[in-house]
């Protein structure tokens, strides 16, 4: 964990030019700016980071691992109400109880067991954090997310016969190729399965993820900075 201390007028700069952006590239879309909702990445970066990007008015972060976020977020959420988590990383089942108590949205639904887990810890505790389903647009072995024709069958699986209360979609493409097919291809599948939530679009292409619909862009090192080496 990076333990410096942050400079909080640099992350407030840093938020205010990327909201600039997101608004400037939702204009050029003919889209609603207000439609698209910035999830700062904060992972690898301590607690003080996270206040620093709470003064400058930001309130959903995202996490991608459970341990980290339950070491950072408990406090943070007591003080601010407002305050909206994502979980952006892989999910283990034996993870399931704490991510449902401390995420409002899991953003890495991609396989039966987790989403039969799921169903069973909102059944038990009544929170019902939103879920999206991670799609694995470029079919890499070493990347979560269910496959690209698998993705309606899943879909139905968990929104309609386990009933959990899946909203949209993410994706992560892959770093060697033009992540506006992959945008695309998301855009497609979320549309003909009647979901309304696109999660797609990070420091390097927040832009480009907004122009093919992206209404969640995950932000990490253009607002707080280079991470080091976990
Ligand atoms: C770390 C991370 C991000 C943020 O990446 P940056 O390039 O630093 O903006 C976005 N999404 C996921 C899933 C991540 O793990």
């Amino acid at each position: 964990m990076n333990s410096q201390a942050p400079n909080p007028e640099t992350i407030a700069v840093n938020i205010a030019e990327v909201r600039t952006r997101i608004s400037a590239a939702a204009r050029a879309a003919g889209r609603d700016p207000a439609a698209i909702t910035l999830v700062a990445v904060g992972k690898t970066h301590g607690a003080a980071y996270i206040e620093a990007a709470l003064g400058a008015g930001q309130r959903v972060f995202g996490e991608n691992r459970v341990q980290e976020a339950l070491g950072k977020f408990p406090p943070l959420k007591s003080a601010h109400g407002d305050l909206v988590l994502h979980l952006i990383g892989p999910l283990q089942t034996n993870k399931a109880d704490e991510a449902v108590a401390l995420f409002d949205v899991i953003e890495t639904l991609d396989r039966p067991k987790l989403a039969r887990v799921l169903a069973k810890v909102m059944a038990k505790t009544g929170r019902r954090p939103e879920c999206f389903i991670q799609v694995n647009t470029g079919e890499e072995p070493q990347k979560a997310g269910v496959m690209p024709r698998e993705a309606d069958d899943f879909i139905a699986f968990a929104r309609d016969e386990l009933g959990l209360p899946v909203t949209g979609l993410m994706c992560i493409p892959p770093q060697d190729e033009e992540a506006a097919l992959h945008f695309t291809l998301l855009a497609g599948m979320a549309e003909r399965n009647r979901l309304l939530k696109l999660s797609m679009g990070m420091s390097a292409d927040y832009e480009a993820a907004i122009r093919f619909g992206a209404t969640h862009v995950r932000v990490g090192t253009a607002i707080f900075g280079d991470r080091e080496p976990r």
